[in-house]
C-alpha cells in the first residue's frame, strides 16, 4: 500500500495511505539518499510503500518512492551531514510586504535562488497591501515587473482584510506548498485565514532557526481543506544553506541562464570578462541592475563554494 507522509517524529512517520487511513509507521531497512549523507532517511512529503504490521494498526515503511526534489538543511555539527526538511515540494511561496517591514530586493533573491537550486518553481506573495500607500503601489508595479517578466508569478493580498485570498486558495489546491518569509510579513496571518483550524501564533518573532542550535525540528504538512498540503518552512536562513557552486550560479538565474551560451568565454563568471552577453544585457536594461547586483553579492559571499 502506497501513501503520503505528513508527519515525522524521528522515529515514528504518519502516513496518509492512498486508502484514505491514517497510519504510524516505522522504517524497517535502510534508505539512501543519492549525492548527500543524511540524518533522516525519510521526511514529510515522501511517498512511501508501507506494509501493515500484523495484528496492528500500525505500519511498515518498506520503500521509499523517487523523490522529485526535497530541502535540507545541514547538520550544525557533521557539515557532511544533512536533513532533509521535505521532498516532493509542487511550490514554494515568499511572503513578502513592502510596507512595516519592507522585504528586501536581496533576500527575495536570495531565496529565489534556492528555490532554483531545489528545483522548486517558486512564487512571490506580496501581503499588507491594506498599508501601501500610492507610492507603495509605485514600488509594488516595479517589483512586480522585475519578477514576472523572468517567470515569477506575483500575487497581491491583504491577510489582515481578505483581499485576493481566493486567489492563492485557487493555487494551493491539490498541491504541496511550502510557505516562506521573514519574521513580520504576516506569513502566520495569513497561513490561519488559508487554513481554519490552524492557529499559528501571530506578531511574534519565530523562526526555526531561533529554535536552539541543537533541537531537531520537523516540518509538519497541513492538510488544507479543499485539498493540498501546506508547510510552514523555516526562514530563509535555513532554507538558504544549500551549497552553490560559483560557476554555476548564473543557471539559478533564469534571465541569466538563457543568456550565459552566447558568452564569448565558456567558463565566463559574468562580472568583468569581455564578450559577456549578461554584461552586456545588464548595460541594455535587458537584465534588471538589482538582479544583477544580487548575482555578484550572492557570488561574493553567500554560501558559495569557489
Ligand atoms: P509572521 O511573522 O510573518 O508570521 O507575521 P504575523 O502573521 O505574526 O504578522 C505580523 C504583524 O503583521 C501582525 O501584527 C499582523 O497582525 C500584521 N499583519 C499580517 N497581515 C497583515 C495585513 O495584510 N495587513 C496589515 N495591515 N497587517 C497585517
Ligand atoms: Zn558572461
Amino acid at each position: 500500500m502506497q501513501g503520503l507522509v505528513i508527519k515525522s517524529t524521528g522515529s515514528w512517520y504518519q502516513v496518509a495511505t492512498d486508502m484514505g487511513s491514517i497510519v504510524d509507521c516505522r522504517i524497517k531497512g535502510k534508505f539512501r539518499t543519492k549525492d548527500i549523507q543524511t540524518t533522516n532517511p525519510i521526511a514529510v512529503g515522501d511517498r512511501v510503500d508501507i506494509e501493515m504490521e500484523p495484528e496492528q494498526n500500525t505500519g511498515i515503511i518498506n520503500k521509499l518512492l523517487p523523490r522529485k526534489n526535497y530541502i535540507i538543511r545541514k547538520s550544525v555539527n557533521l557539515s557532511k551531514q544533512a536533513q532533509i526538511i521535505a521532498a516532493n515540494l509542487d511550490q514554494a511561496f515568499l511572503v513578502v510586504t513592502l510596507a512595516s517591514p519592507r522585504t528586501s530586493l536581496g533576500f527575495i533573491d536570495r531565496f529565489l535562488v534556492t528555490a532554483e537550486a531545489y528545483d522548486i518553481p517558486a512564487k512571490l506573495i506580496f501581503n499588507k497591501l491594506d498599508l501601501f500607500s500610492e507610492e507603495g503601489m509605485e514600488i509594488l508595479a516595479e517589483y512586480q515587473h522585475i519578477y514576472t517578466s523572468i517567470g515569477y508569478p506575483c500575487y497581491e493580498v491583504s491577510a489582515l482584510e481578505g483581499t485576493n485570498l481566493h486567489i492563492i486558495e485557487g493555487l494551493l489546491k491539490d498541491k504541496v506548498s511550502l510557505f516562506s518569509g521573514h519574521s513580520g510579513v504576516g506569513k502566520s496571518t495569513l497561513i490561519n485565514t488559508l487554513i481554519p483550524g490552524m492557529s499559528l501564533k501571530t506578531g511574534e518573532i519565530s523562526d526555526w532557526s531561533d529554535q536552539g542550535k541543537h533541537t531537531t525540528t520537523f516540518a509538519e504538512m497541513h492538510p488544507i481543506p479543499g485539498g493540498g498540503y501546506l508547510i510552514d518552512s523555516p526562514g530563509i536562513r535555513e532554507l538558504g544553506v544549500i551549497d552553490i557552486d560559483k560557476g554555476e550560479l548564473g543557471h539559478f538565474f533564469p534571465e541569466m541562464r538563457n543568456r550565459m551560451n552566447e558568452c564569448r568565454f565558456n567558463n565566463c563568471r559574468h562580472i568583468n570578462e569581455p564578450g559577456c552577453s549578461v554584461l552586456e544585457a545588464v548595460e541594455n536594461n535587458e537584465i534588471e541592475l538589482s538582479r544583477y547586483e544580487s548575482y555578484l553579492s550572492i557570488f561574493h559571499n553567500h554560501d558559495t563554494r569557489s
